[in-house]
């Protein structure tokens, strides 16, 4: 059962089988998946036939890195709006079911935060399979194989461009840069769009705004917010709150010395802030207006939401909600109005989204998303959603995934959905024996 190996087991079989690149594409004539060789037809299958992250995909291509045994894959999911875009993470996986599932549920994720975002690019992610075997933070591991992705992505004529994502930096990036012009989240020095973490941190505090506004608490100024997390985001968010006069920010990290040194930098300011245990989730039960999750995932579930006071709960960590459909739900039932993570945490991806376009000092490419003005910034989205989900009595959540399944079906004004034909031009090519 190749579903069941571990991802370095599975590189092992392509090795016997001397396959160095295959695909799986989807053909919608046929709604079945194809594979590119016979004998990998049973992950196509399971691919086909599963009903929790496959939503019509419309190609995943993969190779083995030239060294380190690194399995590299490249999930496209939807192209309408435009060439799919998402980062590319490097991480460890105990089988293929749960590789090919976090490259089939990220890519989807990715068409939804860029469709609701109103930006032109559909939806994809890269996902690379760590080898235990040896030492991921070795520069000259690191350098191969972001060097290979590159590659990886050259070959797959722009149908996917690549991004940072957890656990790649911008080094790596500069690596993938120098062998493919399809990247994103270039260094700065190369003419990239720089850190994303500020601009993530003001896009929170519109969504903020926005729920405020639509419950009729008025603005930020006076209120007390309760942040979780304490890092590249969160910080620089603490301070935007203070430049609204909030009343007090309440913040906690597992790190020690990062508490510290926010302390230090909003000495003066209303900031309460604390070290915690990774266990303790003492900070999102904190008597306030508004809960920040801005640490890790699935931080919203049955055992933390009955205990969650604030009125409001608008973070940047991706995925906040353990179980979409359960907990968006329970939010509800407790009066706890959600702003979609997707939503509020779109301007990391915003922030390199036109770096091809060159740049402008306050472009309004990327103002836009954040004023009230654009019907697609997120403060009208928020409204919308936040609207429609009373009107409906449908979760945030899902409201958001349904607005965001719509647009990214609009083909793209100039290119038309273009992704889907590269595909199948490399399909016709036998892109797997190429290279
Ligand atoms: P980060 O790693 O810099 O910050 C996260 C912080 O959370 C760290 O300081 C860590 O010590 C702390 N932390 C971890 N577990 C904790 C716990 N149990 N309790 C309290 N603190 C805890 O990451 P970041 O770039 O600030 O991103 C934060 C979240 O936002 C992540 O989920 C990320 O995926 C998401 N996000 C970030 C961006 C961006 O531009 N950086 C964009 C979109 C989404």
């Amino acid at each position: 059962m190749l579903l069941e190996m571990n991802p370095q087991e599975f590189v092992q079989f392509l090795k016997e089988e001397k396959i160095k690149r295959f695909y799986f594409v989807y053909e919608k004539g046929t709604k079945t998946v194809k594979a590119s060789h016979p004998a990998l037809q049973e992950l196509a299958d399971f691919i086909q036939n599963d009903k929790r992250d496959f939503m019509e995909h419309e190609g995943a291509f993969f190779q083995i890195s030239s060294a380190y045994d690194v399995l590299q894959g490249a999930f496209v999911h939807r192209t309408n709006r435009g060439q799919a875009a998402g980062g590319v993470r490097f991480w460890q996986y105990n089988s293929m079911e749960d590789y090919l599932r976090d490259g089939l549920r990220l890519a989807k994720g990715m068409t939804r935060k860029n469709a609701l975002a109103g930006l032109w690019w559909g939806g994809g992610k890269g996902v690379m399979a760590h080898n235990p075997k040896y030492d991921k933070m070795d520069a000259k591991l690191r350098e191969s194989v972001y060097k290979d992705f590159g590659r990886l992505m050259t070959s797959i004529r722009g149908c996917y461009v690549t991004a940072e994502d957890v656990g790649t930096s911008v080094e790596d990036m500069a690596n993938i840069f120098s062998q493919t012009r399809f990247t994103t989240c270039i260094p700065e020095q190369l003419g990239g769009s720089g850190n994303p973490s500020v601009p993530t941190a003001s896009g929170v505090v519109a969504g903020m705004e926005a729920a405020l506004d639509f419950l009729d608490m008025g603005t930020l100024e006076g209120k007390t917010i309760a942040v979780q997390g304490m890092g590249h985001v969160a910080e620089p968010l603490i301070g935007f709150l203070f430049e609204k006069h909030v009343k007090k920010v309440i913040a906690a990290d597992i790190n020690a010395g990062l508490v510290d040194e926010v302390k230090h930098k909003y000495s003066g300011q209303p900031l309460e802030a604390r070290k915690v245990n990774a266990d303790d989730r003492s900070i999102l039960f904190e008597e306030c207006d508004i809960v920040a999750p801005c640490a890790t995932g699935a931080v919203l579930n049955p055992q933390t939401i009955p205990n969650i006071k604030a009125k409001i709960v608008c973070g940047a960590a991706n995925n906040q909600l353990e179980n979409s459909a359960r907990d968006g739900k329970a939010l509800m039932e407790k009066g706890v109005t959600f702003v979609p993570d997707f939503l509020t945490n779109r301007m990391g991806i915003v922030n390199c989204a036109d770096e091809q376009s060159g740049y402008i000092d306050n472009d309004p490419l990327f103002t836009r998303h954040l004023d009230r003005d654009w019907e697609y910034s997120i403060f009208r989205t928020t409204l919308k959603v936040l609207t429609e989900s009373l009107q409906n009595n449908q979760s945030p959540a899902d409201v958001a995934v349904r607005l965001a399944d719509e647009l990214s079906l609009q083909d793209n004004p100039i290119y038309g959905h273009r992704g889907e034909k590269i595909i199948r031009s490399l399909v016709k090519r036998n892109w797997q024996d190429l290279g």
